[in-house]
């Protein structure tokens, strides 16, 4: 296989590839050089209208397929995802803006272990049975829905498309998925990869387009049975609005406004090196991302002077160099909403400790989209800055005296995604976990991620869980079956 990004980006439909039918076109940009190096379908109702034709034709053979097979196809998608390794990291890069060296440790390897970790579970499956003492027994049976959507945003885009669309077929159902627009180019290449790998026509349908035409229609069409979203709060409260009336199933993952909780014992070294990661990395455009950074006041100071020091040695640059800590940030319209709310944190009072500009490096990437790390201090937890999602390279510092404080801090706000507690005190450590609105919490760690676990968030960051059981219940029906005996 010869993978490389092409100047046209085609749908993959019903195992074809085609233009989307109305003969419009989206510009696809590297915002790394602010060139237009690519052109992407501007797909519509009618493409997805298709789309479900084909994976409703599929639906009866692909969910009859036993589980051994299913495991085949998608462990063989696996397989060539980490032959293409190289290819798929430089599509993701230049489609992204974040360094080659992250695409290659983490994006594609993670999309190659979503094909694997679910197409190995499926074999490993079992459903629940209950009998009722001699009388009856009852069993679940757990039956795939029929046809499913899976839209995706643009931060993380080939690991969190996957991330959907593995579980989904794994289950056994026929799949329309919608990458975001802005970031299309990994899963165009991922659809010659299941084409390779013998995915039989129309059990994945890979459709290109804008969320309010292509997306929305993908939501809307009766034929799709579930949707599997990840992306804004915004976008998610319609998908709900949309979905609710027609009983679908849905998975909402959404925005994060995640909460650093460093208490004074904690292990200083490791705290910093991972607080700057979980600030910072994939240019802070990481549902994950700890943006408000609560600290004990006893070390605030010191935290802040090393914090910041730490921090404005961190190399913006062009992605494509090993040097290049953060990239460029995915958009323009990204870029104007991420720099208005710098302005707006000055205005609500922030003071600046680091960065607050663009950087324009020489050469390549003069006309690229990169943003300094920043650093704010001095807001209150009410202010839109502490509240509001940013995803961009910019976080705050407050400080606390106790346990309560943290916590209340914490707690004050919309969202609840997940969460960071670094102390070396057991039971403070377990007494702040179980008290943190959030779905997921890592203690002294970030971003340590086993698949198995349940993954998503309380309040605004969305409804359902995605990951290990969680993932193939959503994407299955579960049956009881009585016998009375
Ligand atoms: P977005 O909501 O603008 O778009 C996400 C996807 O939804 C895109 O494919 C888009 O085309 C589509 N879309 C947009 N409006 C739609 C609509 N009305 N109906 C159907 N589809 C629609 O989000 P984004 O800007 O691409 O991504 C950033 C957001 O995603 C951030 O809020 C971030 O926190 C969130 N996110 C959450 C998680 C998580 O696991 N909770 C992970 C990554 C990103």
């Amino acid at each position: 296989m010869n993978l490389h990004a092409p100047d046209r980006i085609l749908n993959f439909l019903g195992g074809s590839f085609r233009e989307p039918i109305s003969g419009m076109w989206m510009d696809n940009m590297n915002p790394a050089t602010g060139d237009v190096y690519s052109q992407t379908p501007d797909s519509d109702a009618q493409d997805v209208d298709f789309a479900v034709g084909a994976a409703q034709a599929a639906f009866p053979k692909w969910s009859n397929t036993p589980a051994e097979e299913r495991f085949r196809i998608l462990n063989h998608i696996a397989e060539l995802i980490e032959n293409n390794l190289e290819a798929l990291a430089l599509a993701e890069t230049n489609d992204n803006g974040k360094p080659l060296w992250l695409s290659k440790r983490v994006d594609i390897p993670r999309a190659a272990s979503n094909f694997r970790f679910f197409a190995t579970g499926i074999l490993h499956s079992s459903t629940e049975s209950h009998s009722m003492e001699g009388r009856a027994i009852n069993y679940t049976l757990r039956q795939p829905i029929g046809v499913v959507g899976c839209i995706s945003p643009w931060n993380l885009p080939l690991y969190l498309f996957t991330w959907k669309i593995a579980p989904a077929l794994a289950a056994g159902n026929c799949v329309v998925a919608k990458p975001s627009e802005v970031t299309p180019m990994t899963a165009y290449l991922l659809s010659i990869i299941c084409k390779e790998a013998g995915l039989p026509a129309g059990v994945l349908n890979i459709l290109h387009g804008g969320g309010p035409k292509c997306g929305s229609a993908i939501v809307a069409h009766p034929g799709i049975k579930a949707i599997s979203f990840t992306g804004s709060t915004r976008a998610g409260r319609e998908i709900a609005a949309v979905a609710a009336p027609q009983f679908k199933k849905i998975s909402l993952e959404l925005g994060g406004k995640n909460p650093n909780l460093i208490f004074s014992d904690c292990d200083w070294d490791k705290m910093m090196r991972t607080t700057l990661q979980s600030s910072f990395s994939n240019q802070g455009q990481i549902c994950l991302c700890g943006s408000r950074i609560l600290v004990e006041e006893s070390i605030y100071e010191k935290f802040k002077e090393e914090f910041v020091a730490r921090a404005s040695k961190l190399t913006v640059g062009d992605p494509l160099d090993e040097n290049s800590r953060q990239g460029a940030v995915v958009s323009r319209l990204h870029f104007e909403k991420v720099m208005s709310m710098i302005a707006q944190a000055k205005q609500e009072g922030g003071k600046l400790l680091l960065g607050g500009e663009a950087v324009h490096p020489a050469g390549r990437c003069a006309g690229g989209l990169f943003i300094q790390p920043t650093i704010f201090e001095g807001l209150n937890e009410h202010c839109r800055t502490n509240m509001e999602e940013i995803f961009g390279p910019v976080v705050t510092l407050q400080s606390f005296r106790t346990e309560e404080e943290a916590l209340m801090l914490a707690n004050t706000s919309y969202y609840g995604l997940s969460a960071t507690i670094w102390t070396q005190d057991v039971s403070r450590a377990h007494r702040m976990a179980a008290q943190v609105h959030s779905g997921i919490i890592w203690v002294n760690c970030w971003l340590l991620r086993d698949l198995r676990t349940p993954f998503g968030g309380f309040k605004n960051s969305g409804i359902g869980r995605e990951g290990g059981w969680d993932a193939l219940r959503f994407f299955t029906e579960p049956k009881n079956v009585c016998v009375e005996l």
